[in-house]
């Protein structure tokens, strides 16, 4: 499959319309940011470590009975997905309480909740991704009562998957963010990536990071970090 133009440049991917038009190309760039892109900086190997990663995680979740866009590698840093409309809605999951939940109801970091949270947030940096729910999104247009169901029961499904999936590999899944799109022919689909940059991976009895807080907080040692998460799963980089 040929690239062709470059349709979006984001933060850390670049998506590109291949000859087939139901098909882009993404590429994972070794640009990271935090702050909404405030701060951003090169770290190397990270595309291809994240690349690897990500599919990786989408082939294992394929198995379980999930849609993903992926469909193969297609170079060390780029991956052939199905083209999908994404839906501007962030769905993050958390089983223990780290990052935003912390600072927004004053919880400690660390506590795990009774049962899984799940959020939602609007994709825009503007406005630095603002939490809302299902009757904005409804309201606004973003999402049908449908997809916001099904967004819902795929990313608990999904979190049980993983969690299992990081648990054998002596990690715990804290929390994850997910991007739903709806494919060519009407289907959710999930989208975009699963990587350390966007979950957080503790060890379980160290409670060291394997994630993005490496980077957020200046721990150092970023891309290692991921290299080791995705080496203990299993994941050839
Ligand atoms: P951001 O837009 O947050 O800066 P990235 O740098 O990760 O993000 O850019 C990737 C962009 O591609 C995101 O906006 C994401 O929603 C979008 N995207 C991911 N998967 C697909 C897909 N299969 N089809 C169309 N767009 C996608
Ligand atoms: N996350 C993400 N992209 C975003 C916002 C959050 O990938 O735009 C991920 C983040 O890495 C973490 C989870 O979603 O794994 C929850 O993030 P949180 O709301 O705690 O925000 P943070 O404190 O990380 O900014």
């Amino acid at each position: 499959m040929e690239k062709n133009t470059e349709l979006y440049r984001g933060k850390a991917k670049t998506v590109f319309t291949t000859d087939d038009p139901e098909y882009y190309i993404m590429r994972f760039r070794d640009d990271t940011s935090a702050l909404d892109g405030k701060i951003t900086r090169q770290l190397e190997r990270k595309g291809r470590t994240n690349n690897h990663f990500s599919f990786f995680i989408m082939r294992s979740l394929e198995r379980s009975g999930i849609s993903t866009h992926c469909v193969k590698l297609v170079s060390d840093d780029e991956c052939l997905v199905k083209k999908l409309k994404m839906i501007p809605v962030e769905c993050v999951v958390r089983n223990l309480a780290a990052g935003s939940i912390c600072r927004r109801l004053g919880i400690k970091e660390g506590l795990r909740f009774k049962k899984p949270v799940l959020e939602l947030f609007l994709k825009n940096d503007e406005l630095h991704d603002p939490m809302v729910n299902e009757s904005y999104a409804q309201a606004f247009g973003w999402a049908t009562s449908d997809e916001l169901e099904s967004m819902k029961t795929q990313s608990l499904r999904i979190n049980e998957i993983l969690s299992d999936l990081f648990a054998k590999a002596g990690l715990t899944l804290v929390d994850f963010k997910l991007e739903f799109g709806v494919d060519t022919r009407g289907n959710l689909t999930l989208g975009d990536e699963f990587s350390p940059d966007c979950c957080r991976l503790w060890d379980t009895k160290t409670m060291e990071r394997f994630d993005k807080d490496r980077f957020r907080q200046n721990l150092g040692h970023v891309v290692d970090g991921y290299e080791e998460a995705a080496r203990r799963i299993g994941c050839p980089l």
